[in-house]
């Protein structure tokens, strides 16, 4: 085989007397020797590395060889799976799972059974990461072995599937011809009816789909449904504590990889749902939506022929050739025409003129307006209340002057507004539906958003009791509904979740989804709280054990917020109340996901996390992303109407401002701090302060309890990870979350 087309091993092994000297290490040699003599010419030599017994030091490695784009096809361990107290590999490789394989666990042990009763003493995992194959092998040499070659000859088919493979052309030929390939027969022969291997196929095929429709107004944009694929069941699972187990068995490191919040965002990208289309009427509710289909004029504006000023209807003639016209002159005033005018004013005679006001219709064979400035009364009726014969000073007027013919400012049947188009507060677009008449809109649904905060020592911040021992007043949920709903998104206030009784949050979290009669059905929701190590902190353990959620991320290198956690669920909706004004949305009868944003509970770290994680992926739900892929597209005219594939246009605007003091770093986590961003008075720099610096270092300013640091910011400034201070008058990037101020 060309050694292009082999498939890449590694091996990690892990031990911590292998890792002080590695001369110790035979287990690294018998697996290199074992694909060697047993793999069938189909692997590559093997890549091998040593790491201690070290959860972290293995994630980190193993993540290595599977994240980037030179990937391994195959990751094996060896070490690490008995059930002394140091052996942590299973819980290292089982939140870096994304797909677990239990069948290979199940091949591996069944065949270590056959050969000691011991084998019943390892915890071995496999699944699949990204594009590879993750098996974690006993350490001793001789089990490592034999759990390698009880599976090597299925191993080329995994990786190569694992791998992105089309799975239908692989399966072409049933599974005898997969029995062949891998040189293992069972002894029965292919029975699979050709309608099975159909609806293999069309199992396979279906992996991972996410369909989009097409919409009459031209763009192709998605506003279908992820479909939810759980690979394991919630047993298989054990990412999250178990909130049974009590203290003395929690984790007491999360074993969530920690992500950078690039790759958190995305991941929250990656699944937070295409927006739905709904027609709506046009009034103040769709401000902040954006378009998502053409609109046309219904009527044109404006309807009839309009005058421009207050004056006097005349019929002018084409100038002569002397540049004059024949205005000039006494003319008696035949009729009136107001503005309020229900009807329309009489036809007007040769050599008379009709007195108009702004807005007002023009008779018939008027063809000009002279502005009342350019004309003197000459006499009145004899009562005195009527103008009887008005001069015209003036001959310069020329046919159509004044005028607004139908349709100047609007004609029938144009293009208003275009999908993509942004229904700004200003008051401009809603102006132009309300003035063609359009009676309804099509717009991207902007997402209910649910706010629930967790934990027992909280009471309503209005509460009038004092408080008593450990309680505190929740101020995360009035001050994340605030910005949610300053942001335009519509909110449901889901209340407080005690810790315990322990069903209470899943409770919670169901009925937020379902809506009650109170309360209408959100389509995210937001919690604080419960996601740090305590024995308490159970949304983890909710969504994945009794929701039976995927947790996307539990950690992201950042300050404040490590603990964010985005989670997705799937969710059946009643047919009732989710079809309600959607347009062409056929994915009723199917399982959609819901997005959980677990916030950490202190207040500051719960208010830059809402800014920074949740207000991307609502922006792209109210379709802002598509927005931006059409601009792009129109901007570079390269008729790629593919929807924009990074964040990089949603959330907060990035700007770049001049420190007005020195800032300390942090050493390891990017640090969102909060800022006042001023524009300079003079040069119209912008400045930035911080909130609260205070004590040395991270002081209490900024502490993530602290929710003052954000009272007056407008501003994080994002600072990434260093030594020593960011220095006064250095340039640093804030996204601004506020207007920016005066200075
Ligand atoms: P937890 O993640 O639940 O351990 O919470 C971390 C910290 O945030 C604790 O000090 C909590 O008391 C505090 N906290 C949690 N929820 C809220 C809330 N809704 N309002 C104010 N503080 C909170
Ligand atoms: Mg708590």
């Amino acid at each position: 085989m060309a050694d292009s087309q082999l498939l890449k091993p590694a091996i990690l092994v892990i031990s911590d007397t292998a890792s002080q000297d590695p001369s110790t290490d035979k287990a690294g040699n018998v697996l290199t020797e074992t694909f060697k003599t047993d793999g069938g010419d189909r692997w590559a030599t093997p890549a091998i590395k040593i790491v201690p017994d070290n959860v972290l030091d293995i994630q980190r490695q193993i993540q290595q060889w599977t994240d980037g784009e030179e990937y391994f096809n195959l990751v094996l361990t060896t070490g690490g799976t008995g059930f002394a107290v140091k052996d942590v590999t299973p819980e290292a490789v089982s939140p870096l799972i994304h797909r677990h394989a239990p069948g290979l666990v199940h091949g591996m042990l069944a065949s270590s059974l056959e050969v000691t009763p011991f084998a019943i003493m390892s915890r071995p995992v496999a699944g699949v990461r990204k594009n590879t194959l993750i098996l974690t092998l006993p350490g001793s040499p001789k089990g490592a072995k034999e759990n390698l070659q009880a599976v090597i000859k299925l191993l080329p088919h995994a990786c190569i599937q694992a791998a992105g493979a089309n799975s239908r052309s692989i399966h072409a030929g049933g599974v005898s011809k997969l029995e062949r390939e891998a040189g293992i027969s069972t002894s029965s022969p292919d029975t699979t009816t050709p309608s099975e291997k159909e609806q293999h196929h069309r199992h396979h095929h279906h992996h991972g789909h996410d369909h989009s429709h097409s919409h009459s107004c031209g763009h192709g944009h998605g506003h279908g449904h992820i479909v939810p694929k759980p690979h394991t069941s919630p047993s298989e699972r054990p990412q999250s504590n178990d909130p049974n187990a009590g203290p003395t068995r929690r984790y007491r490191e999360s074993p969530y990889p920690m992500l950078s919040v690039d790759e958190a965002l995305r991941l929250i990208y990656e699944h937070s749902p295409e927006p739905t289309i709904i027609e709506v009427p046009i009034d103040t509710s769709i401000v902040g939506s954006v378009v998502a289909e053409d609109v046309c004029a219904a009527e044109a504006v404006p309807a009839y022929r309009a005058s421009i000023v207050d004056g006097y209807a005349v019929i002018a003639s084409a100038h002569t050739a002397h540049g004059k016209g024949d205005t000039k002159g006494k003319f008696p005033v035949a009729s009136v025409s107001h503005a309020q005018a229900t009807s329309m004013p009489p036809p007007l005679e040769h050599r008379t003129i009709a007195r108009i006001t702004t807005g007002a219709p023009l008779p018939e064979n008027a063809n000009a307006v002279v502005m009342v400035e350019d004309t003197a009364l000459i006499s009145t009726t004899s009562d005195g209340t009527e103008e009887a014969v008005v001069e015209i000073l003036t001959d310069d007027i020329k046919p159509g002057e004044n005028v607004r013919e139908p349709g100047s400012d609007v004609s029938l049947g144009s293009k208003i507004l275009q999908t993509g188009d942004f229904i700004t507060p200003v008051g401009g677009e809603i102006g132009l539906l309300a003035s063609t008449g359009t009676k309804t809109i099509t717009v991207f649904k902007k997402p209910r958003v649910g706010v629930l905060s967790t934990g027992d020592e909280l009471v309503e911040h209005n509460n009038p009791a004092p408080l008593q021992g450990g309680q505190i007043r929740d101020s995360n949920r009035p001050s994340l509904i605030s910005c949610l709903q300053s942001w335009g998104f519509p909110t449901v206030d889901l209340g407080i979740a005690r810790d315990t009784p322990a069903n209470q949050l899943e409770f919670a979290l169901r009925d937020a989804l379902r809506g009650s009669a109170s309360k209408p059905a959100v389509d995210i929701i937001i919690t604080t709280g419960g996601v740090s190590m305590g024995e308490l902190d159970l949304l983890k353990p909710t969504i994945e054990r009794n929701l039976g959620g995927t947790i996307h991320f539990g950690r992201v290198s950042m300050k404040p917020g490590k603990p964010t956690t985005f989670a997705t669920i799937p969710f059946k909706p009643p047919i009732s109340s989710s079809t309600q004004g959607v347009v062409g949305n056929d994915a009723q009868e199917e399982r959609e996901t819901r997005l959980i944003f677990s916030l950490p509970g202190n207040p500051a770290s719960a208010l830059v996390t809402l800014n920074l994680f949740v207000l991307p992926s609502l922006h792209k739900s109210m379709g802002l992303a598509i927005r931006a892929a059409l601009s792009d597209n129109n901007n570079n005219n390269n008729n790629n109407n593919n929807p924009v594939s990074s964040p990089a246009s949603l959330g907060l605007p990035l700007v770049t401002a001049v420190l007005t003091h020195a800032i300390p770093l942090d050493p390891k986590r990017t640090e969102y701090h909060r800022a006042t961003v001023s524009a300079s008075s003079g040069t119209g720099a912008l400045l930035a302060t911080s909130t609260g610096l205070g004590g040395k270092g991270a002081g209490v300013g900024q502490r993530s309890s602290r929710v003052g640091s954000l009272a007056g910011a407008n501003a994080l400034l994002v600072l990434p990870p260093g030594k020593g201070v960011v220095e006064r008058g250095a340039w640093v990037q804030a996204l601004l979350m506020g207007n920016v101020v005066g200075e």
